[in-house]
This record gives structure tokens, sequence and C-alpha cells, in this order.
């Protein structure tokens, strides 16, 4: 690794102490930008690090940026072409996480998001976990409702909706929880701070709708494939209750921070027997082998670096 670290801005790899923006930016003042988070691992065998389902994420920054009238300087290719520049040129030997921004740079003054120019930058560093995905999360039900869809869409990942998400974040904390479940306006299940929401029931993997004011998660989907195709359980995708958190068999939250997190308890109820459920300890061991580039048939979701 290079004592310096790089990040991309302004159209080309500069030191991340110089990547630099004006307190006058439009973004700043005003969340308008969206933002992908991407992780990378190093697979020590392979001396390889796999940046995990690289296209897939910068598809989901297009159709934010595409929801948000953006227009987004770089195509999908030319995204992952930067991205395996700069992680090259980090030398990165380790797990990393990766955080590309398309903002509105306009240093002006005024609410609105045409006709502004639109920048775009990302950095590289080295990450570990996000959250304790080890002893199983005490979850708190939010007071704060999720953001619907026409107030600030919650499939796009915009800077500003996280607002919502750090409310939540910050209740269940304060009131000794690790992480918050929030609820739509209708009082269904909708997800988590930045993870998806999955349940198992009846030995059936179901999660809510992506009309439910989710962000449509790359790993939700990845949990949808392996549980289908390597643990051939039934997935169902329909709205949940509050209270069926209560009472179903296991509970876990995804995301690519969160990776597979188990969740012990709800709103100070046990989930299933408390603790980490079996199936979500087999899926997250499964998950953690098909991110390092270990499971033949999910390798094309990883891309090599070196
Ligand atoms: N929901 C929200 C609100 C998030 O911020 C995230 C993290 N990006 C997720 C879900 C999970 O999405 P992904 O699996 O694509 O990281």
């Amino acid at each position: 690794m290079s004592d310096t670290i790089y990040s991309y801005f302004n159209g080309e790899i500069v030191p991340l102490a110089d990547a630099k923006i004006s307190i006058l930016t439009h973004a700043f003042n005003y969340g308008t930008a969206c933002f992908e988070g991407i992780r990378g691992y190093w697979n020590p065998e392979d001396e390889q690090l796999y940046l995990f389902r690289l296209r897939e994420h910068f598809e989901r920054l297009l159709g934010s940026t595409k929801i948000l009238g953006f227009k987004l300087p770089h195509t999908v290719d030319e995204l992952c072409t930067i991205t395996r520049d700069l992680v090259r040129k980090n030398g990165f030997r380790e797990d990393i996480y990766l955080r590309p921004t398309c903002y509105i740079s306009a240093e002006v003054i005024g609410v609105k998001l045409n006709d502004l120019p639109v920048g775009f930058c990302m950095y590289s560093l080295p990450f570990g976990a996000y959250i304790d995905i080890e002893k199983g999360l005490k979850v708190g039900v939010s007071s704060w409702k999720r953001i619907d869809d026409n107030m600030i869409p919650a499939r796009a990942k915009v800077a500003g909706a996280y607002v919502n998400s750090a409310f939540a974040k910050s209740e269940a904390l304060l009131n000794g929880f690790d992480e918050a479940i929030m609820l739509t306006s209708e009082g269904h299940v909708s997800e988590g701070s930045a993870e998806n929401v999955f349940m198992l029931a009846g030995g059936k993997l179901i999660t809510p709708p992506v009309n439910e004011n989710v962000l449509v998660g790359i790993t939700r989907n990845t949990v949808m494939r392996i549980a289908r195709e390597n643990f051939d359980l039934e997935i169902v995708e329909r709205v949940i209750d509050r209270t069926e958190l209560y009472t179903c068999d296991e509970l876990f939250l995804c995301g690519t921070g969160a990776q597979i997190a188990p969740v012990s308890s709800v709103d100070h109820r046990p989930v299933g027997e408390g603790g980490v459920g079996p199936f979500s300890k087999k899926l997250q061991q499964y998950y953690f082998d098909v991110v390092r580039g270990k499971v033949d048939k999910f390798k094309e979701w990883c891309t090599a670096v070196y």
C-alpha cells in the first residue's frame, strides 16, 4: 500500500487531502447528491482484491442520478475502470470500502435539481466491520417513519435522505439498541437505517417488496439468489407487519456495510431462541465465501483488481 491515500476528484486521481469542495457547494448545503457504498475483499490465497458486484452498484448509481435528473458524467464501464485504477493506485491488499458520489457541484444559493453542474468523486479506504455481526443485534422499531417514494425516494441513494436514517439510528442507540427498523407511513416493516430486512418464518425467507420504501439492496439480491440456489429456500416478497418481527424464527439485516447481521431481539423480545439463528449463521459463512471469490458459481460477482 502506498503512504498517500488517493481519491478520484474532478476527473483525476489525486491525494485524498487535495480532494476538497467549497462550503458554498450545493450538495453540501442541500444534500443534493447520490452515492454508493461498495466493498472490496482481499483474498490472501489468490493474492487478489475482489470488488463485489461493482457493475450493479454503478447501475444503481445511474438509476439514482436518473431519478434526481442528474447527468452522470461517466458510463458504467468508465466507472468500473476508474474504480480499478483508483484501487490499484492505492495498492490496497486488505478489505476496503469505496464511496462514489455524484453531486451538484454548483456554488450557488437556491434549491433546485435542474440545470446545475454535476460532479463525480470517489474515495477508497481500508475498512472492516460496520456493525457487530457476531453476537446478534438488539433492534428497536423506530418512531421515525421511512420516507415515502414521493417525499425522497428510497430507491435512489440520495445523500439528504440519510438524515431520515440518522434520526432512526440515533434514536435506537440512545435507547440502548444497536440498530433501528423503520416502518412505512402505513405501519409496515420497511428497512434498517442502512440495511434491508429479512425474516425466516414458516420455512420461508420473507422480505418487504421493493415498493415499501426500501433501497433495493444489492446484498438483498445476493441473499435471495444464495438462499434460493444454495439453501433451496422459498423467497417471498410481501408486506410485513411489525408484530411478525416478534414471532418469526429468525431475523437478519443485510447490506454492503452490515454484510449479514443477525438480529437477536426486537423491541426487547428475543427472536427465536435469542442469539444468532442457525440459518443466519450458515448464510453469513457462505456469504463471506462468496464475496471473497471462493464460490465458483458466484465468481462473476467479483471483479479482480490486480
Ligand atoms: N437500505 C439502505 C437505506 C441502505 O443505505 C443500504 C446500504 N447501501 C441498504 C439498504 C443495503 O443496500 P446494499 O445491499 O446495496 O448495500
